[in-house]
């Protein structure tokens, strides 16, 4: 009887496919939990396998660094401050929004300048103490972001998605960790900046490592300046690295939607005094997305575009070069006149 009701069914249904299934889940959640810990460490780990899975749900083992980050900045009630951490920590905000801006964005993501090979590495380098993972990553959804800025498919759009979203959601979603080489084909070519793509948080360790040790120095042979390694940890690493993070993040999220729009362009981003001056001109967002080939965000005089003045001074010492400047048709095609 229960060989003919087998033969009649298929034979399956006697070992419950429910169990089966619930099992295929365990070894898939085990695989991905794994997989996103040793995503931790190489970045590239089982790409293939995360782009396959396509998913926007919130990797939550994978983001637990960048969750760790928030929280490590409680650790300012244990620590207290000085004024040597803070300056540390408002220092590193400085050179490291230029970094991002200047090389991530501006030299990465749109090629706006030249260097040498040297110097390419160098500035990857600079780029990736601010611990916004590889170059490769970062070129690769800015390119992604300005194909489709605000328009289906725009990874970080607060007009397609909610403001949180743009803002922050995105990167903590399974589908935007992978970097698409396909975006990046001029900087894959590189085995150097490969490297430091993949291996994104070494430069971060390094900088995390050289905060402690510099704090715990001074503590041992100037404790006239109070301070001691965890506090210039805390400062210097997880305080101005979190702040950097969001006033970057705002030129997603705030600079589609804040300011003025200047040129014609078929997205919604906007100019932005106060953004342009946290972010060191990022926030001519509106410009930029008009014409990304210039090395200039802000268009004209009055428009203070710090990244671009220090770029012009880097250009002085002739490690970077050619630097695109703003056509006149360009600036002719304005709304404003
Ligand atoms: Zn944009
Ligand atoms: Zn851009």
């Amino acid at each position: 009887m229960v060989s003919l009701l087998q033969s009649a069914v298929g034979g399956w249904c006697l070992e419950d496919p429910f169990e089966e299934r619930s099992d295929i889940m365990k070894k898939r959640k085990e695989k991905d939990f794994f997989l996103a810990l040793a995503r931790w460490f190489d970045a590239w780990a089982g790409d293939e396998v995360v782009a396959e899975a396509d998913s926007y749900k919130i990797d939550w083992v994978r983001s637990l660094p960048f969750f760790a980050l928030h929280l490590m900045c409680f650790g300012v009630i244990w620590v207290g401050w000085s004024w040597i951490a803070v300056t540390v920590a408002v220092s590193l905000y400085f050179v490291r929004m230029f970094a991002v801006t200047g090389f991530y964005h501006r030299y990465f993501s749109h090629r706006t300048f030249k260097t040498s090979r040297w110097g390419q590495f160098a500035l990857a380098i600079l780029g990736n103490s601010a611990v916004q993972k590889g170059p490769l990553w970062w070129a690769a959804h800015h390119r992604h972001h300005h194909r489709f800025s605000d328009k289906e498919g725009d990874v970080h759009s607060p007009h397609r998605n909610s403001f949180f979203w743009s803002h922050m959601g995105w990167i903590t979603c399974r589908k935007n960790f992978p970097t698409n080489l396909k975006a990046v084909p001029d900087l894959e070519k590189f085995p150097e900046l490969c490297f430091l793509d993949r291996f994104d948080n070494l430069v971060p360790l390094i900088l995390a490592v050289s905060l402690f040790t510099f704090g715990a120095v001074l503590n041992l042979f100037a404790p006239g300046l109070e301070t001691s390694g965890m506090q210039m940890l805390i400062w210097g690493f997880f305080i101005s690295t979190t702040v950097l993070f969001h006033c970057t993040s705002t030129i997603n999220s705030l600079a589609h939607k804040m300011g003025r729009k200047r040129f014609d362009t078929s997205d919604e981003s906007r100019n932005s005094l106060i953004l342009a001056l946290i972010t060191l001109g990022e926030g001519w967002h509106n410009n930029h997305h008009h014409f990304p080939a210039t090395v200039r965000q802000g268009f004209y005089w009055w428009e203070i575009d710090i990244t671009y003045y220090l770029l012009r001074l880097l250009s002085w010492t002739r490690l970077i070069w050619e630097l695109t400047p703003v056509p006149k048709r360009v600036l002719q095609s304005s709304r404003l006149g």
